[in-house]
C-alpha cells in the first residue's frame, strides 16, 4: 500500500537513476494476461512459449511471475544493470514507486531517498532547520 510521506505529488520530485536496485531486490514481479501478451510479442515468442521459458507459477499459485536468477534477481535484469523488456516491463514494474512501495523501499531506492531528501530538505523553514541536531 502507498505511503504519503510528503505533500507533493511523488511524480515532481521523484527520478529514477537507474540503479537497478529494485530489480535485484529479492521477490517476484506479478503478470497480468496484458503483460504476457505484450511480452511475448515483444520476444517474438508466443504466449505458451513465453509462458514455458520465462515465466513460473507465484508462491501462492494465483498467477504467473517473471522467472527469478539464483541470487533472487529478476531474470530480465542485463549484466549491466538495465531491463531487458523496459519497453513492454510488466504494469507490477512500470507503476513503482507511484501506485505501490514496500515498507523499505524508501530505504532500497536511491531515487526516493533523493526525492525525500531533497523535499524534507526544501520544506524545513529556517527555524525548522536550526532545531536540527
Ligand atoms: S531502485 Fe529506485 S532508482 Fe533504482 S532503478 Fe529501481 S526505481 Fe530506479
Ligand atoms: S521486468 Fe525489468 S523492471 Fe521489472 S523487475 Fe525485471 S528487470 Fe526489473
Amino acid at each position: 500500500m502507498q505511503t504519503n510521506v510528503q505533500e507533493e505529488p511523488l511524480e515532481s520530485v521523484f527520478r529514477c537513476l537507474r540503479c537497478g536496485t529494485c530489480c535485484r531486490i529479492p521477490g517476484i514481479v506479478r503478470l497480468r494476461d496484458a503483460d504476457i501478451s505484450a511480452i511475448a510479442s515483444a520476444l517474438h515468442l508466443t504466449e505458451e512459449e513465453f509462458i514455458a521459458r520465462h515465466t513460473d507459477l507465484s508462491p501462492d499459485r494465483t498467477c504467473l511471475v517473471l522467472k527469478n536468477k539464483e541470487d533472487g534477481s529478476c531474470a530480465q535484469l542485463t549484466p549491466d544493470g538495465l531491463c531487458r523488456i523496459h519497453a513492454v516491463k510488466p504494469r507490477q514494474c512500470r507503476t513503482f514507486p507511484y501506485e505501490w512501495r514496500n515498507p523499505d523501499s524508501e530505504i532500497t531506492c536511491p531515487g526516493l531517498r533523493t526525492a525525500y531528501a531533497v523535499h524534507s530538505s526544501e520544506s524545513q523553514t529556517p527555524s525548522e532547520k536550526r532545531r536540527q541536531p
